[in-house]
């Protein structure tokens, strides 16, 4: 539970702790909010030494951090945090959504940031639907939204300082799409919802599917409406010590970490 919202977490999984540089994927949602309630008030908790990014499917929300920054950002837009030395941030479901109700999704991602950029300074880049840039196909059955990377000739507004490709992909019944992928990144697929064919296997309702390295793309064709978010960046092979909302090399890192929260130096909201 995250506040009051049940979380679908895909990644860590059981075997799974990471598919570097991707830590965590939560999926929170969907669900109806009723008109007064504010199921997700997450108050101010700091970070250090990865990326925390909210994709916001549907209804919106409400952030405020250390650096001052104050925004709310409705469905299908784009909160992309890189903590690095450290930040302080709340998140909340928006005003709006709040006084009126009505439906919300989001996802939340955790990408690691390697040892040479976790002391890196902090920064926060929302976006809106309209900054980001969409893919369509002829058939009109096919969208994807460039976040970060590039697709088809599209740039993602995002600036994060590894590479990184994240797209956010909807389907009707019959579309497909084929994305290339880059030879030694990891590549994963989150299905929000849907049915759908990749290659000789099968997507069904919530599902996670990571890809080995073989071949040079993969290929989607939606059974059912379908809702996607693509993952792919190269894997960081560097030792891995994590608690809480730290996300280090070495455990003595972590020690530093909460250390240098308590004395403000990740500053204060
Ligand atoms: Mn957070």
């Amino acid at each position: 539970m995250m506040g009051e919202v049940a979380v679908g977490q895909p990644l860590p999984a059981p075997k799974v702790r990471q598919i570097s540089p991707f830590l965590l994927l939560h999926h929170l949602g969907p669900l109806i909010i009723a008109p007064g309630v504010n199921p997700m008030d997450i108050g101010p908790h700091p970070h250090r030494g990865f990326a925390p990014v909210s994709f916001v499917y549907q209804g919106e929300v409400a952030h405020s951090d250390s650096l001052g920054n104050t925004r709310t950002v409705t469905g299908g837009g784009v909160q992309w945090m890189s903590a690095g030395s450290g930040i302080v941030h709340s998140e909340s479901v928006g005003k709006e959504l709040i006084e009126a109700g009505g439906p919300f999704e989001m996802i939340q991602l955790w990408i690691n940031l390697p040892r040479h950029l976790k002391m890196s300074e902090p920064s926060y880049q929302p976006f809106d639907a309209d900054d980001i840039p969409c893919f369509q196909d002829q058939t009109g059955k096919t969208r994807l939204n460039v976040i970060a990377g590039q697709y088809n000739g599209l740039q993602g507004p995002v600036n994060h300082p590894t590479p990184v490709e994240a797209f956010t992909i909807h389907l009707e019944p019959g579309g497909s799409l084929t994305i290339p992928t880059n030879q030694d990144w990891n590549v994963l697929l989150y299905q929000l919802a849907g049915n759908t064919e990749i290659g000789s296997g099968r997507l069904q309702g919530r599902q996670l599917a990571v890809f080995n390295f073989e071949g040079e793309a993969i290929k989607l064709m939606a059974r059912e409406p379908g809702r996607y978010l693509y993952l792919s960046a190269p894997p960081i092979n560097e030792p891995l010590a994590q608690y809480g909302p730290f996300v280090m090399n070495r455990p003595e890192e972590l020690q530093q970490a909460i250390r240098d929260y308590q004395d403000g130096k990740m500053g204060e909201l």
